[in-house]
């Protein structure tokens, strides 16, 4: 039997929450882009280079990202750039015109910040790739903040991540709330003390929406605009 969350009347106390950290990829841009850009776009050029079939290099590839995938290195662009002999920057600026906004997300940015919370960006995208994204949906204009876990050297996925951006943006746990769409990563928020993880269930647009295994899950941040009024 499907057990489906009250969506309407989640358990977050909307009022005492003063302060919302958010993902990027998965969370307020389509992760349609990182899917195509590593699934399609990375294995073609990688196997073209080499003269393999496109399984042989999907398969070739999968298992070099099956190595460090929740590390630091997964996420950023010098290590694929080597590992790989493809110009990942230059790839992804070719591809900009491909990164886009979930839907629903710029009108719950909105509504955010006339609220009058404080946003923060908290990805593991690479500074490079943060540059590219931001450039082509001026995302910046809607948070106060932004913070790339490479600056603190450990992945969101980490527990040592945690306490160093609690730091950072001396944030109070019980009045913020956290959302991403990676289950390791609300994982590792919620052992660390975060009681308000939201795991978003279709970061993809191109996909059906995810299972989630956490408390408090939603298909898009759209669906909580009504909420932070
Ligand atoms: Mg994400």
């Amino acid at each position: 039997m499907m057990v489906t969350m009250d969506i309407t009347n989640p358990p977050i106390r909307w009022k005492q929450i003063d302060t919302l950290l958010l993902d990027m990829d998965g969370t307020l841009l389509d992760l349609a882009f990182d899917n195509f850009f590593w699934l399609e776009l990375v294995p073609t050029y990688y196997g073209k280079l080499r003269g393999l079939s496109d399984e042989v290099a999907l398969a070739e590839i999968e298992a070099r990202y099956a190595q460090v995938r929740g590390s630091l290195k997964w996420y950023c662009v010098d290590h694929w750039t080597q590992e790989l002999g493809l110009n990942i920057s230059e790839l992804k600026h070719e591809m900009r015109h491909m990164i886009g906004y979930l839907p629903g997300v710029v009108q719950f940015l909105r509504v955010a910040r006339l609220s009058k919370r404080r946003l923060v960006i908290v990805t593991n995208a690479h500074p490079e790739t943060l540059a590219v994204k931001l450039r082509q949906t001026h995302l910046d204009r809607f948070v106060d903040d932004i913070v790339s876990s490479h600056e603190t050297g450990h992945a969101k996925e980490a527990p040592e991540f945690w306490p160093l951006l609690e730091r950072k943006l001396a944030f109070k746990p019980g009045n913020t709330v956290f959302f991403d769409d990676s289950e390791p990563v609300i994982e590792a928020a919620l052992a660390y003390g975060l009681p308000h993880a939201v795991t978003i269930r279709r970061p993809d647009t191109r996909q059906p929406s995810r299972d989630s295994t956490t408390e408090l899950a939603v298909d898009s941040l759209a669906e909580l605009t009504p909420d932070i009024r």
